[in-house]
């Protein structure tokens, strides 16, 4: 070979170097490969950190279901498409070359998390929570008491719950909670069908929805107004609904004014703003609330005891009437008394929070919290395994909330494997996985098949008005992916 210069060796000793280090970071060795189960905000957000930290660092998102995004696809309510706008980052990640989607695979069913942690650098474990609490009294299990977790995979097409029943052949329905999943199941329920059918709510919610008698909408708690668990944002979207009237009594929020300055930020403005409304209102509100059709209606300091029923049907809610104790202003102890209280009604959402389960009989599991026991994102005695999400702080917190969590997760994996804490060695990557799922016949969705189902959808919607139509069968969500 004719070398001419000095230039030229400087240039072909710089050319030899990038290709060892090309060589170097291909080997299985040295290449972290980290599997993400879930593709919610946790999933995605812990994707995106690892990605970006690490150059070569490859992230693999295991999903058990055809299609990703968790809860903002199956739980933010139809009429947030605003809040739905993460899709679009979380679509960059997976478009990233170095990150896979794996749709269709059930961690705990079609693969084990052992497996897992043999093929994988790390795994981490963002699978959301998948159950919800429930009350343990008289009448529960009616089938008009409904948790409101299914209620809403109802109306968001999550294919498990499309076939719930739900009688909305009742005037009255009583809410049990007061955080914003109550108030959002308030709000599907009184919003007019003229501004819920250019939504991308299911066909078959917006049909039964469309012949309810609804008209009005009790949410309940077991403490008092400086408690509730709902947000500003929320509230005032169910302030301004149209043709509804708030009631919020008087008597439970006029001693509010002289605690109002008292009280940190957040709580303050939405206290203001209950006291105002049931106050304060102003005249153009006063006005259309007197002409308002449907109403909802806050109820405080009331412990469910008993669901009533007569003939199989729900009739109403018994509840004993509480007092709140404790010194401080805020955080107090519902005690309830023996004194009872019924509100009438023919339909009762359960919404008193969400719960994760153990995918694993051997993953450390804290039952009560319903969280997997961890420091910071790393599993309890299982070097390698870490949570991020819901499943790993409770059900608590809005996107951004997981996100900052997330992206705590993805540091501190990239800060255990540069430490050595975590190896590559020994770890061949998705291959064995793949290798065990395809030869158990399972049909893995990429992200190129959701972009099948997205554009199959957005077709369907296209005609009807909606931004979408979602597919809510697991079988034809398969079909479109692989046809
Ligand atoms: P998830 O979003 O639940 O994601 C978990 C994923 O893991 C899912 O895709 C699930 O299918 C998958 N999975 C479960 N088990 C397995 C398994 N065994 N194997 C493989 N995959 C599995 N926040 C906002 O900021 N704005 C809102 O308007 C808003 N509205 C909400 C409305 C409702 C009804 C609810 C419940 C929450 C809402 N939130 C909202 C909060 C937000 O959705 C959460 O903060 C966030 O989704 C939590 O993310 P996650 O990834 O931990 O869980």
């Amino acid at each position: 070979m004719y070398i001419p210069s000095r230039v030229c060796w400087r240039h072909l000793r710089q050319i030899l170097r990038q290709s060892c280090l090309r060589n170097l970071s291909s080997t299985t060795q040295d290449v972290p490969h980290v599997c993400i189960v879930g593709s919610g905000p946790a999933g995605f957000y812990t994707a995106q950190q690892i990605l970006k930290g690490h150059p070569g660092a490859k992230v693999d998102i295991v999903e058990k279901l055809p299609v990703p995004f968790g809860l903002v696809r199956f739980g933010v309510a139809p009429d947030h498409p605003e809040v739905k706008n993460v899709i679009n980052t979380f679509t960059t990640t997976a478009r990233n070359e170095r990150c896979t989607f794996m749709g269709n695979v059930h961690v705990g069913k079609d693969v084990s998390i052992e497996e897992l942690q043999r093929a994988y650098t790390a795994v981490v474990l963002a699978y959301g929570a998948d159950d919800d609490r429930t009350l343990a009294i008289k009448g529960e299990d009616n089938p008009n008491v409904i948790s409101a977790r299914s209620f809403v995979g109802w109306f968001n097409g999550l294919p498990q719950d499309k076939g719930l029943k739900v009688d909305l052949d009742a005037e009255n329905v009583v809410i049990l909670g007061q955080g914003n999943v109550a108030l959002d199941v308030a709000r599907i329920l009184l919003t007019p069908i003229s501004i819920l059918k250019k939504t991308d709510i299911s066909q078959h919610a917006l049909e039964a929805l469309s012949r309810s008698r609804v008209r009005k909408v009790y949410l309940v708690g077991r403490r008092g107004p400086l408690q509730v668990a709902f947000t500003i944002k929320e509230l005032r979207e169910m302030i301004k609904l149209p043709d509804c009237r708030p009631v919020i009594h008087k008597e439970d929020v006029s001693c509010l004014k002289q605690v109002i300055a008292d009280l940190p930020r957040p709580r303050k403005r939405l206290t203001d703003l209950l006291y105002k409304t049931a106050l304060e209102p102003s005249d153009t509100d006063t006005r259309l609330w007197a002409q308002a059709a449907k109403e909802w209606e806050l109820r405080f300091k009331l412990t469910p005891a008993e669901v009533m029923e007569r003939e199989g049907k729900v009739t109403g809610v018994k509840f004993y009437i509480n007092q709140l104790q404790g010194d401080d202003l805020v955080n107090k102890v519902a005690i309830a008394t023996s004194e009872t209280e019924e509100i009438e009604c023919g339909l009762v959402f359960r919404s008193i929070g969400y719960k994760s389960i153990p995918i694993d009989p051997n993953l450390p599991f804290d039952e009560r919290k319903g969280i997997i026991l961890n420091q910071k994102g790393r599993v309890q005695d299982r070097p390698g395994l870490y949570c991020s999400g819901w499943v790993s702080t409770g059900p608590v917190g809005v996107i951004l909330n997981t996100m900052t969590e997330g992206f705590e997760t993805g540091k501190r994996i990239l800060k255990d494997i540069e430490e050595g804490v975590v190896s590559s060695e020994g770890k061949p990557g998705s291959q064995a996985i793949r290798e065990k799922l395809q030869s158990a016949g399972k049909q893995i969705v990429s992200f190129s098949d959701w972009d099948k189902i997205d554009l199959e959808e957005i077709q369907r919607g296209t005609p009807i008005g909606k931004p979408r139509e979602k597919i809510v069968d697991i079988e034809e969500m398969l079909q479109v992916a692989h046809s």
